[in-house]
């Protein structure tokens, strides 16, 4: 978004044509010349706009510039990993081979494209500790349900009927319950302790023959690394029950910890969050779904094998079924196989190392000026409260929105449910020192301008083209063209 507008944009294509003028010249013809279509297939009053090109091209341009994305702004917006997506990955996503090929070619003709889904799941395995991987599933909530009717069919396949109840944390993300009562389970809500772990004493009290499982972030949506996880892995099991993990903030992780290794039975990952796929807006995404080789035989289909020479798709045994068309988002599982391959094992580590840091120094900056209800070692990821600026007349809303006056696209706010005033920031990897602390220093601004002047900040943002939004509008009747006044 520009500095106050951009003026140019707010002039429709319509209001500045000017008759008779083109952006194109058409060569003359070198054919012969053929009848105009019938007079009652034509329509006259059909108007368009008569502009040169590089009005076009400056009016297009300046729209899709009106919005904040990650290669225009820092985008600290916490939980979703907004983080910079090389462009090597969509370049290697054009290639034609990958872009042009068609889902119901033969299996003999596809065998590029089955290799790198193969390699893709050994990296995912790899990762997360959960070898058996299915890479089917749209995005984090849709593998979610996956791992969800895995942990059902699992019980049921031990004619363990009476295992009708998830334990999820108070801090979970919404989808992790709305999965869970999907495939068909009673939700129960697991309170977090005072330094934002899973409450152990009343994790005990569900652990018992109605638990199916238990559904943890790790690191949880507070941005914290639950330090009693092995023991709440252990509880859950010792009780028959399974442990899902939500692996949307595997961005903390990556190379360090494996889910598998500290008792999780099945994970999803957000490779468009985790694997720099662009996203926001509901774009596609991929959510894979990993699990130990016990619940391998429950994966959604297909899983590509390899006899050593050729590559096949198989469905396991006792598979939860088909949960997408074809093979999943081919685009996207291809960005996240490029992100892996340019990186390495070395720079996939230190981005979770990256990551982990400057959250840690953005939030030991803002220590003090903002309220942190759990005041410790985060990781990707750090949850402040705006109480303080509240109680002086600014609601975490009004500062998010004061925010994007200074050129940063808002934090998560409200969100986890359990801290009052949430500003959930996740600066990510991918941004310099320099940006961070110009981050920063805004915070800190922002929070005098609510003291010295709270009507400045309530009243913002003052340099958008739209201010205040009817969210609820913009979700249900989103006005996405421009449409030509209705005729009388
Ligand atoms: C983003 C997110 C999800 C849901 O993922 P989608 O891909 O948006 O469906 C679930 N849990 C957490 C913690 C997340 O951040």
């Amino acid at each position: 978004m520009q500095q106050g507008g951009n003026r140019k944009t707010e002039k429709l294509l319509l209001e500045r044509s000017v008759p008779g003028r083109v952006g194109v010249v058409m060569p003359d013809l070198d054919v012969p010349a053929q009848p105009p279509p019938d007079d009652a297939l034509l329509r006259n009053e059909l108007a368009l706009p008569e502009v040169s090109e590089p009005e076009v091209v400056q009016y297009f341009t300046g729209l899709s510039q009106l919005n904040f994305s990650i290669d225009t702004h820092f985008y600290p917006l916490g939980s979703c990993t907004m983080k910079y997506n090389p462009k090597i990955n969509d370049e290697i996503a054009f290639q034609p081979g990958f872009a042009g090929i068609h889902p119901m070619q033969p299996i003999g003709q596809s065998q590029g494209a089955l290799e790198l889904l193969h390699k893709l799941q050994g990296f995912l395995g790899e990762i997360t500790g959960l070898p058996a991987v299915s890479l089917a599933t749209l995005a984090g909530a849709h593998g979610e349900l996956g791992g969800m009717l895995m942990i059902r069919a699992h019980h049921l396949a031990n004619g363990d009927t009476g295992r009708t109840k998830v334990a999820i944390p108070d801090s979970a993300h919404g989808t992790n319950p709305a999965s869970a009562a999907m495939a068909g389970f009673e939700v129960v809500e697991l309170a977090s302790d005072k330094d934002g772990n899973v409450d152990l004493e009343a994790l005990h009290e569900v652990a018992g023959p109605d638990l199916a499982g238990v559904m943890i972030t790790l690191p949880s949506t507070l941005g914290l690394f639950d330090t009693n996880i092995v023991e709440v892995c252990r509880i859950v099991h010792e009780a028959g029950g399974l442990v899902y993990g939500d692996g949307a903030n595997m961005n903390a992780l990556l190379g360090r910890v494996k889910l598998g290794d500290l008792g999780f039975d099945v994970a999803h990952l957000n490779l468009h969050k985790t694997f720099s796929t662009p996203h926001g807006g509901g774009g596609p995404g991929a959510g894979p779904v990993c699990a130990t080789s016990q619940l391998a035989p429950y994966l959604a289909a297909p899983i590509v094998t390899t006899n050593g020479g050729s590559y096949e798709l198989f469905t396991p045994e006792k598979s939860i079924g088909k949960l997408s068309s074809f093979h999943g988002n081919f685009g996207v599982l291809v960005r996240a196989y490029t992100y892996i391959r340019t990186l390495g094992g070395a720079g996939i580590k230190s981005i979770s190392g990256n990551a982990v840091l400057n959250a840690n120094y953005m939030m030991n900056a803002l220590r003090g000026v903002y309220h942190l209800p759990y005041d410790r070692t985060c990781m990707h990821e750090a949850v402040f409260s705006a109480d303080l600026q509240k109680e002086r007349g600014a609601s975490g809303l009004e500062i998010a929105k004061r925010l994007l006056d200074y050129g940063f696209h808002a934090p998560t706010m409200y969100f986890p449910l359990i801290v009052h005033e949430a500003l959930m920031i996740e600066p990510t990897e991918s941004e310099t020192k320099e940006t961070i602390d110009l981050f920063i220093q805004a915070l800190i601004d922002i929070d005098r301008e609510v003291t010295e002047n709270t009507e400045l900040v309530n009243n913002a943002p003052h340099t958008t083209p739209v201010a205040r939004l009817d969210e609820a509008k913009a979700a249900r009747q989103p006005d996405l063209r421009w449409q030509p006044e209705a005729a009388d």
